[in-house]
């Protein structure tokens, strides 16, 4: 089994005062982890440091007890690490067909490549039905697809998601939550999904991490998390 994922006393900042303070959590192979809190939390300063897109002032990341501090973004995607950033980010000139190639370049060649777009397609039907469409002409919904389709090409290990649910309809973002869940679940990924939507995200997560100002002020259970009405009206809003 891989895809063990911890943060461990991690300190983070831009410049001035830290965004995330001494934050400690740990991913289990497999496990969908809910990362919650408002606006402003740290959610994506988390997701992008794991990354390797931002550096920790201090603390540790590592991803089956290997230490992740001396790796470039790129060393990080070619040990698995795969991201959804915000804001579904899909090539607009492209075909949906090319976007998706785009995503597996470096991971597979040839018959490996058709083989990875066709078990998105799989996934995702109303791709398949948009194979031949620019970017351009897709609604929010299929973007969104389209942007974890391209992740999962390249057989991640671990996969970040950033506000996927954002300006989507109700009924796209159950559908979307469940092909990850069957995603996760058919590869074994480890999945960190930041979400304000909390319905959504601890509908398919088992666990769910809350910050509040870059501190972690709970890690429990997603069942425990949504029947815990203080901790909802202090940290989640509702
Ligand atoms: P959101 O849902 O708005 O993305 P978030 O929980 O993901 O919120 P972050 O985006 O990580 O939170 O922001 C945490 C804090 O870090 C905020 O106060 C934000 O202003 C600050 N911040 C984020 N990116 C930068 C940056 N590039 N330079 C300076 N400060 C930043």
């Amino acid at each position: 089994m891989n895809g063990a994922l911890s943060f461990h006393d991690l300190t983070v900042g831009y410049g001035g005062e830290p965004v995330l303070h001494h934050v400690t959590f740990a991913l289990e192979p497999g496990e969908i982890v809910a990362l919650l809190g408002a606006n402003g939390a740290g959610k994506t300063t988390l997701l992008r440091t794991l990354a390797g897109f931002v550096r920790p002032r201090s603390g540790t990341i590592r991803l089956d007890g290997d230490d992740l501090a001396r790796l470039s973004p790129e060393d990080r995607a070619r040990r698995g690490i795969a991201q959804v950033p915000e804001g579904r980010s899909v090539v607009a000139e492209l075909t949906v067909d090319e976007n998706l190639r785009l995503g597996s370049l470096w991971r597979h060649r040839g018959r490996a490549r058709d083989v990875a777009v066709a078990e998105v397609y799989e996934l995702f039907e109303p791709l398949a039905r948009r194979r031949a469409s620019d970017g351009h002409q897709l609604s929010g919904g299929e973007r969104q697809m389209l942007a974890l389709g391209r992740a999962l090409v390249s057989r991640p290990r671990v996969l970040t998601l950033d506000e996927p649910s954002l300006g989507l309809a109700p009924l796209v973002v159950a559908q979307l939550m469940a092909t990850l869940r069957d995603a996760a679940a058919r590869d074994g990924m480890t999945v960190l999904l930041a979400e304000q939507n909390i319905t959504s995200a601890l509908s398919i997560a088992g666990r769910g991490v809350v910050l509040d100002l870059g501190r972690v002020v709970a890690d429990a259970a997603a069942s425990a998390l949504a029947d815990d009405t203080a901790l909802r009206h202090a940290y989640l809003g509702f």
